[in-house]
């Protein structure tokens, strides 16, 4: 179990994480709001950080930025250019890898590959943030839109573009 608890700081409640090796990260809440703040301390003690929610960690992301003075930088055109680059720097790790290694070379660089992960997830929140767009919503929409255009018995076990079913 994480160790964390509630504080309040300017008025408004934020959840203090005890990391390991003993590190500690404030996360705001949200809206400041004590029961959003319970409910989200709730999910971290019982789920551990791992379990944080989407809204918990572009919060987060967000205080992040503003820390920094970077919000000026982030605009949707150059958010959306370094979510490309990210992804770019995922595909570069196994770049000539043959196809059929691709997994082998995922384990053997691991690390390498959670750091740009993290890196591209970063970035689509922070698109997200700042468009206001709901990343949940627009991805269940998304869904919605393909299992319309791939029905399952037109599309099961090919891989043909919808306009080629
Ligand atoms: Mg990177």
């Amino acid at each position: 179990m994480i160790m964390a608890s509630l504080v309040k700081k300017r008025q408004k409640d934020y959840i203090r994480i005890r990391l390991p090796g003993g590190k500690e990260k404030t996360i705001p809440t949200q809206t400041g709001d004590r029961r959003e703040a319970e409910r989200r301390l709730r999910i971290i003690q019982d789920e551990g950080i791992k379990n944080m929610d989407l809204q918990t960690l572009t919060t987060t992301i967000r205080e992040f930025a503003k820390e920094r003075d970077w919000e000026q930088f982030h605009n949707p055109k150059d958010l959306a250019a370094a979510l490309s680059i990210e992804v770019s720097e995922l595909q570069e790790i196994m770049l000539w890898t043959p196809s059929d290694l691709s997994a082998k070379k995922i384990e053997e660089r691991r690390e390498a590959v959670e750091h740009e992960v993290g890196d591209i997830l970063v970035y689509l929140l922070r698109f997200c943030d700042v468009t206001g767009i709901d990343p949940i919503e627009a991805a269940t929409q998304k869904l919605k839109l393909n299992a319309e255009k791939y029905p399952v018995h037109k599309s099961k076990g090919n891989s043909r573009k919808y306009t080629e079913l």
